[in-house]
């Protein structure tokens, strides 16, 4: 049995840099150390926090006034900040930028004129943050069923913005059925669909080509990108599976196969992919090949308010560690080099 190991795969630089804010606060700040919702969509990461003291929380209510607060990847809404200043909160925002510049563009579409049009699943973190920047003037659209029925201003003007993990396939076909409908409905210049996103679902589309028998994509089942990965495979006639660890793999599956496909959602850790392939190895797999795609080198910056703690700290290792990431950092994402849409 052939295994073959999709790169890029498994960690963002978002989802990087979400994780990093966690450790080092936790270096930094006296405990304990509360997070809002989960820092990232991975049971093994919320699993390791927790195992070092974090606290996780469903709202900022939920934490002692003053105490140290860290905002999940995925984006909230204004109201929480509000709520994070009447309780003198010392907050951390790990928002993923590529959030931040959805949210940003929800208010300069909204002083152009433009009514929003989100293309995004309902109750998904980041949906709820970016509905949150301005409520009853953003209309959610989640699928192509509700792209047929949903009920537009044919005189105001209308901005599509997409949830960042989506991917471009699945925005299209909402996209074309709402233009039939508001032919003038118009389209930011940048998509929103993240290059972590678009590397993941091209990396996958990739191994659908290679003549694997099905793809394991390695997740949890409450992240969005990870599922997308498995809708990817399947449009492409080829068998998913989403796991969270090997323990998940059931032992019928690999009856008769004679290739394997291997990848993981943005928020899942490289352990873990391992463990996965060490079992696939342990039950006929032979060597791994890994088909790699696009090489990726976005780094994003730690908050600037976390790099202020750290100096103000340990002056002498968090210089040491500033100077590092400015090294290794992008003011912004790196972008594909083609527009997609
Ligand atoms: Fe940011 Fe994209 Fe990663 Fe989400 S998947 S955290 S938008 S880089």
């Amino acid at each position: 049995m052939r295994v073959l190991l999709a790169n890029p795969r498994g960690f963002c630089a978002g989802v990087d840099r979400a994780i990093k804010v966690v450790d080092l606060a936790l270096d930094v700040f006296d405990p304990p150390i509360y997070v809002r919702r989960e820092i990232v969509h991975n049971s093994h990461v919320v699993g390791d926090f927790r195992e070092k003291g974090v606290i996780f929380v469903d709202e900022l209510d939920e934490v002692p006034n003053g105490a140290v607060a860290i905002l999940s990847a995925h984006g909230v809404a204004p109201a929480v900040f509000e709520q994070a200043r009447a309780r003198s909160l010392r907050l951390i925002d790990a928002t993923c930028p590529l959030v931040t510049k959805v949210h940003l563009e929800v208010h300069r579409f909204l002083r152009q004129g433009f009514h929003i049009v989100l293309i995004g699943h309902e109750g998904h973190d980041e949906v709820i943050g970016t509905m949150g920047e301005a409520p009853g003037r953003i209309t959610l659209v989640e699928n192509e069923t509700q792209a047929r029925s949903v009920d537009l201003s044919r005189h105001e003007k209308l901005m599509v913005l997409t949830q960042t993990t989506l991917g471009v396939d699945d925005t299209r076909g909402v996209i074309e059925l709402l233009l039939s409908r508001y032919p003038h409905l118009q389209l930011p210049p940048t998509d929103d669909v993240c290059y972590a996103t678009q590397n993941r679902q091209d990396a996958v589309k990739e191994l659908a080509e290679r003549g694997i028998d099905f793809l394991l994509v390695v997740g949890s089942k409450n992240s969005s990108n990870a599922a997308r990965l498995v809708e990817v495979g399947a449009a492409r006639g080829v068998r998913g599976f989403l796991i969270d660890g090997p323990d998940q793999i059931q032992n019928n599956w690999l009856d008769g196969v004679t290739a394997v496909g291997v990848t993981a959602g943005a928020s899942t850790p490289e352990h873990v992919v391992r463990s996965v392939v060490a079992f696939l190895q342990s039950r006929g797999g032979g060597g791994v090949e890994t088909v790699t795609t696009i090489e990726e080198s976005t780094v994003f910056q730690v908050p600037v308010e976390l790099r202020v703690a750290m100096e103000s700290r340990n002056p002498k290792r968090k210089k040491t560690e500033t100077k590092n990431q400015n090294t290794h950092s992008r003011a912004a994402a790196a972008p594909r080099s083609a527009p997609r849409r």
